[in-house]
Order: structure tokens, then sequence, then C-alpha cells
């Protein structure tokens, strides 16, 4: 059981400011997800943390001992990575035991650690194989087993499912999150697939450029998101900046309240928190916006819609469990009702909620 405390990290490519400042505490036994788009830092930080860079300035904590300078061998941390990174002339046992003969841990000892690494990712039997005799799955199993034979106090992993085609790697996720729970082994997980990050995850850090934009859990991140990049980047969401909108859709309180001009405020809302309606409605809870139907889409579990509102406001909206086959035609004049409640405000250059 390990803790990590990242501490003002700072790590610069040529021209590139990888890490800025990063600060972070993960709590012991947490399964913590770094999501982000490619090239926002998430792959620099994880092997910052498990030595294979030194950061240039910042402290690394590991149960509140420093590791700046302690070798990567030593840090008591494992590592699954994105390629499968297994030595195909070696057998599966052999893999999974490279770790603890480099370690110079006894044959016996070896054996009993293999067998048991090997029995947690459901690859008992499998020990004489060698890697091309393995799929893709299998073989991410074995850099799974290779990682936690030696016990590590941290899980470090790359991406590891990118390889797997989509039915698996939700199968593997789900097993890798079985067996950390299991094992209560402090993880670090980095992905830039935002669905995978929620469905695995204690807590969540979304990157962009460098810099943490937010933590939280999955469902702080999606319902109550800091700016507009981790809005838009954890799910979708339609975005209208509130100079197009009329004062309808709870502008006017808000306005009246942040003391802010309507350019200033651009207005997101959730697809799957709008609906079509036929008759306009009015409320305090509800605005309705008119508008007709673009495009239709049936995507099995919704149907998606995209609505021009004029002006050029774009909304698409998801509905659920659709109850029926008809579609409706495009062209149709309706209403897309808005519950004012589900609407998040951001300032319109900084980005930050209001
Ligand atoms: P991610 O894993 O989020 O895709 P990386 O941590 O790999 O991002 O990269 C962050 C930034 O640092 C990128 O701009 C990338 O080009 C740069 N970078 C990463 N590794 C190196 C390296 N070894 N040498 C130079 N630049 C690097
Ligand atoms: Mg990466």
């Amino acid at each position: 059981m390990a803790s990590i405390e990242l501490e003002k990290i700072n790590k610069n490519f040529p021209g590139v400011k990888a890490l800025n400042s990063i600060s972070q505490k993960i709590g012991s036994g947490e399964f913590f997800t770094l999501l982000g788009p490619s090239g926002c830092g998430k792959t620099t930080l994880l092997r910052t943390i498990a030595g294979f860079y030194q950061q240039d300035s910042g402290h690394i904590y590991l149960s509140d001992k420093v590791i700046d300078n302690v070798p990567a061998f030593k840090r008591d941390t494992g590592m699954v990575f994105q390629s499968y990174a297994v030595f195909p002339h070696m057998t599966v046992y052999e893999n999974v035991a490279f770790g603890l003969k480099t370690r110079k841990v006894n044959d016996s000892e070896i054996k009993k650690r293999v067998l048991k690494a090997l029995e947690q990712v459901h690859l008992s039997g499998y020990e004489t194989r060698t890697p091309d005799q393995l799929s893709g799955g299998q073989q991410q199993r074995v850099g799974l087993a290779r990682a936690m034979v030696i016990e590590p106090k941290v899980l470090l992993m790359d991406e590891p499912l990118s390889n797997l085609d989509a039915k698996l790697r939700v199968e593997m996720r789900t097993e890798i999150r079985n067996m950390q729970r299991l094992l209560g082994i402090t993880t670090v997980y980095v992905t830039h697939d935002q669905e995978e990050a929620l469905a695995i995850s204690d807590k969540i850090a979304v990157m962009n450029f460098g810099v943490i934009q937010q933590v939280g859990t999955p469902w702080e991140i999606y319902k109550e998101p800091a700016n507009l990049f981790v809005a838009s980047f954890v799910g979708d969401i339609n975005v209208v900046n509130g100079a197009s909108l009329g004062t309808e859709v709870g502008l006017t309180s808000i306005l009246v309240d942040k003391n802010q001009s309507k350019e200033n405020i651009n207005i997101a809302i959730r697809p799957e928190e709008l609906s079509i309606v036929t008759k306009e409605v009015s409320g305090a809870e509800f605005s309705c916006i008119p508008g007709v139907i673009e495009k239709s889409s049936f995507i099995g579990s919704l149907i998606r819609y995209t609505v021009d509102c004029g002006n050029d406001v774009i909304l698409t909206v998801e509905l659920h469990k659709p109850q029926s086959e008809a579609l409706m035609p495009n062209g149709t004049s309706i209403f897309v009702k808005v519950p004012v409640k589900s609407i998040l405000y951001f300032h319109s250059e900084t980005g930050e909620r209001i």
C-alpha cells in the first residue's frame, strides 16, 4: 500500500513544456486515471513517476518518502505498456519470471509467484506457450502479470488496452478494475478514452498542455466540469454563445447575477438533457427553443437529432429508449425543450465555469 504525492513537477523537452507545475496527491489503493488528448503529457507524467524520466524540478513522494533520486528499478513500481512489450523468444512463464530473476529471487519462490500472477490474470495453463501462440488480449495479460509479479506498491499503466479491439477492451478494463480492487494496489492509469476513464476510475485528472485541468470522481468530471475543455473532452456537449440565443435559457438571471454581457457567456448542455416537443411549453424550469429537424439517426439505444435553431445555433438532441421506429422527418418544425437546471455556463474567453 502506498500513496503518491507530486509536488510542482516540471518537465521540458526541446520546445515543449510537457509538464507544467503538476501537483497532485494520489491516495493509497486509489485507481487514479490521467485522461487527456494525445500530446498532453500523460506518458511523460507516468514515466516520471516510474523514474524513467527525471523531472526538471519538483518532488515525488511515495508514502511520504521523497524518491526523486531513486532509480526506476528500485521505486517499487510496476509498469504496463501500450504495446505488449513481452519478449517474443520467451515462454509465458519466462516472461513473467524475468523481473524476479533480475531481482535474484530464488527458483522456488519465483515459481510460486509466477503461478499466482498467472492465476490472477486468468492465464493458468499457458506457462509453456510463446507470445506468438497468444491473442492480443492474452499478451496484454502477460504484460500485466509481469508487472504484478514483483508485487509493486504502485501499478502504472500506459494505455494498456489501446491495441485491443473494442469488445475485448471493455472486458479487460473490467478485469483490471476487479483485480485492482482485490489487491488494493495504488494504480495510475493513462488513457485518452473518456468512456474508459469514466468506467474504471476512482478519480480522474483531466490534462491538457501539461496542466491538470480538473481532478474529480467520474461523476464530478462529467456533471460538474470546471471548464469548457473538460466539458467538451469528456462526453458530448452543445455549446452556444450567449449572444446567439436571446435571453431564453436562463440567461437573464445569470447576466444580472454575474454582471456579464451575453457575448461573454457560452451556454453548454449535454445532448441527453434535451428533448423535443411539438408544442411550446413555458415555465420557470424549462425553456423552449424553436427549430427545424435537420438530421436524424437511430443508433440502437438512442435516437440522435440535429436541430437547426437559426442564427447558426445547431443543437444535438439524444433521446434514449426510443419508443417508436418512426423518426421525425427532416424539415419538421419542433421545439427543443431545455431544462434550465442542466445548463452549464462558461466564460467565453477563459473557458472557466461561471
Ligand atoms: P501523451 O502521452 O499525453 O500523448 P506525451 O507525454 O507523450 O503525451 O508528450 C507530451 C509532449 O512532450 C508532446 O508534445 C511530445 O511531443 C513531447 N515529448 C514526449 N516525449 C518526448 C521526448 N522523449 N523527446 C521530446 N519530446 C517529447
Ligand atoms: Mg502517451
